[in-house]
C-alpha cells in the first residue's frame, strides 16, 4: 500500500491463541511416526481440525481416513487428538497393526473419568455437541447407550435418568465456559446429588482463548478467528466474541476468506484463532491487512502458556 494514503487500523491481537499443548503434540505425533516407520503412515480422522495442517502432513506421507477398517494391517496407524471410542484401539490390537494414540492427554484423564464414574455405578452424563469426534470417544469409553449426551439447558431440563441420585457428569474440553456453566446449573437444580469435575472439563486452552477474546472484543468493531468451520474451539471463539460485544465475529480458514467489504469503514480487527490453526496462518492474516492498512499491532495478552505434552513412548525410542 501507499503509506501516505493508506487508512489507520489497529489489529488486537489476541494472546493466547491458536496452537495448544494438545494440537501440537499430535502433529509432532505423526511427524515422528513418519521418521520412524516411513511413508505411508495412516491417520485415523483429521489428526486435528485443521485443513492446512492435514494438507501439509499429506504432502510428507500421512494417510488420512475415517475408520479403522481403511487400514491396511501392515503399516502404523494414529489415532487423532480428539479421541477414539474403546473399540478402536480394541479393534486395532485384535488385528495386531502398530497403532499410536495422539489423544490430548487433557481428553484422556475425561475418558478416565467417566470410565470411574461408571464402574461406580453411576449413570454418565456427557456435555457436550453431537456428531464431534470427541464426543463419540468419549461417548465411547462406556457400553452403547450407557452415557447420555446433553447439548443444551434444554435437554438438561428434560433428560431422563435411570436413578437422579446415581449420576455424575463430563463435559467435552472445548465448550463454550459460559453456555456449559449454565447446562451444570440446569442439571444441579433437578439432581443436586450429580458428581462431576471441580468445574467442568473445559481444557485450560479453549479457557484462555475464550477469555483473551472477552477482553479484546470491546475494543473491536471487527473480529476474524482463523479456524476450521469443523474446529468446535474455533467456533466457540466466535460465538464468545459476538457475546461479548464485537458484532461482526467472523470465522476464516485463510486470509482469501476475509470479507473485505464487509470490513468497509472499520478502525480496528481483533485476530485470534482456535486451537489448532498454525500461526503462519495468523500471519497470512495480518499481512493481508498490511497489503490494505497502515496497522498498529497491539497484542490484548490475558495469560501466558507453558504447557508441553510427552509424546508416547513407542515413538522417543529408535525404530
Ligand atoms: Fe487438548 Fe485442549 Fe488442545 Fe483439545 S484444545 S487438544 S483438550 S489442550
Amino acid at each position: 500500500h501507499d503509506p501516505m494514503t493508506a487508512r489507520p487500523l489497529t489489529l488486537y491481537l489476541a494472546a493466547p491463541r491458536g496452537f495448544c499443548a494438545g494440537v501440537d503434540r499430535a502433529i509432532k505425533i505423526v511427524e515422528m511416526a513418519l521418521a520412524k516407520w516411513g511413508a505411508p503412515v495412516y491417520v485415523r480422522h483429521e489428526i486435528v481440525h485443521n485443513k492446512y495442517v492435514v494438507d501439509d502432513l499429506r504432502e510428507k506421507g500421512a494417510v488420512f481416513v475415517e475408520e479403522l477398517e481403511e487400514c491396511p494391517g501392515d503399516r502404523p496407524v494414529i489415532f487423532s487428538a480428539h479421541g477414539v471410542p474403546r473399540a478402536v484401539p480394541a479393534e486395532a490390537a485384535r488385528r495386531e497393526m502398530t497403532y499410536v494414540d495422539a489423544t490430548c492427554p487433557l481428553v484422556s484423564k475425561v475418558h478416565i473419568e467417566a470410565a470411574r464414574h461408571h464402574e461406580n455405578g453411576l449413570q454418565m452424563i456427557m456435555i457436550g455437541h453431537a456428531g464431534h469426534p470427541e464426543t463419540i470417544g468419549t461417548m465411547g469409553q462406556l457400553p452403547p447407550g450407557e452415557v447420555l449426551l446433553v447439548e443444551t439447558p434444554a435437554d438438561a431440563a428434560t433428560v431422563e435418568v435411570r436413578d437422579p441420585d446415581r449420576l455424575a457428569f463430563v463435559t467435552q474440553t472445548t465448550l463454550s465456559v459460559d453456555d456449559t456453566a449454565d447446562i451444570i446449573a440446569a442439571l444441579q437444580a433437578r439432581f443436586p446429588n450429580i458428581v462431576g469435575p471441580h468445574k467442568e472439563d473445559i481444557c485450560y486452552a479453549t479457557t484462555n482463548r475464550q477469555e483473551a477474546v472477552k477482553a479484546m472484543a470491546p475494543h473491536c468493531d471487527a473480529m476474524l478467528v482463523v479456524g476450521a468451520p469443523n474446529s468446535s474451539n474455533s467456533k466457540r471463539l466466535v460465538e464468545v466474541g459476538r457475546r461479548a460485544g464485537c458484532s461482526y465475529a467472523q470465522l476464516v480458514q485463510r486470509a482469501e476468506d476475509i470479507d473485505w467489504r464487509a470490513l468497509d469503514g472499520i478502525r480496528s480487527v481483533g485476530i485470534t484463532a482456535g486451537a489448532s490453526a498454525p500461526e503462519v496462518l495468523i500471519d497470512e492474516v495480518i499481512d493481508a491487512f498490511r497489503a490494505r492498512y497502515d496497522v498498529r499491532v497491539e497484542q490484548v495478552e490475558t495469560a501466558q502458556e507453558n504447557v508441553e505434552f510427552k509424546v508416547p513412548r513407542v515413538l522417543r525410542i529408535p525404530a
